[in-house]
């Protein structure tokens, strides 16, 4: 894992081989662990990555997923990290997600999902934004309604 700089916005990277975050990571006491978010890194790291936001506790930091819609190669951009020759452009087609369990207000059925975190660009608002006008957000799988939430990325139905 490495605490890096890209677009304006700090975060630390977790590469393919650093895994999921434990519970404490580099000193920091991890937030927002979630057990269906781990498998799904462990298993599939095709267009995600998992990456520690610090907040205002200088003890903890919580979990975002880094989320690529545009089939970059993730495990090149692992190496570029851990040689610090990455650019903005490597980043440019992705967003920060939180998992969320989403209910659509029409039918009612349960996603899986990740949800753009604009909190999570506290320190780069006009990235926020940025990214908040280009991102495409999904509707209901099911019914095709709006799911009234910020999703980028649905994974599987819940029970
Ligand atoms: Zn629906």
């Amino acid at each position: 894992m490495k605490e890096i700089k890209a677009e304006d916005t700090k975060f630390i990277y977790f590469t393919k081989v650093d895994g999921y975050p434990k519970e404490t990571e580099m000193g920091l006491s991890i937030q927002k662990r979630n057990l269906f978010m781990k498998e799904k890194i462990e298993r599939d790291y095709r267009d995600i990555r998992a990456i520690l936001t610090r907040w205002i506790d200088p003890h903890s930091a919580f979990i975002n997923y880094l989320y690529w819609n545009d089939n970059s190669d993730l495990d090149n951009l692992d190496l570029k990290v851990e040689q610090g020759i990455f650019s903005d452009s490597d980043f440019a087609h992705s967003v920060k997600t939180s998992y969320q369990l989403t209910r659509c207000p029409s039918c009612a059925s349960k996603w899986h999902t990740l949800i753009l975190d604009l909190d999570a660009y506290f320190d780069a608002p006009g990235l926020a934004q940025k990214k908040l006008s280009e991102a495409t957000i999904k509707l209901c799988p099911n019914c095709g309604a709006m799911l009234r939430q910020l999703v980028v990325k649905i994974w599987d139905k819940a029970e």
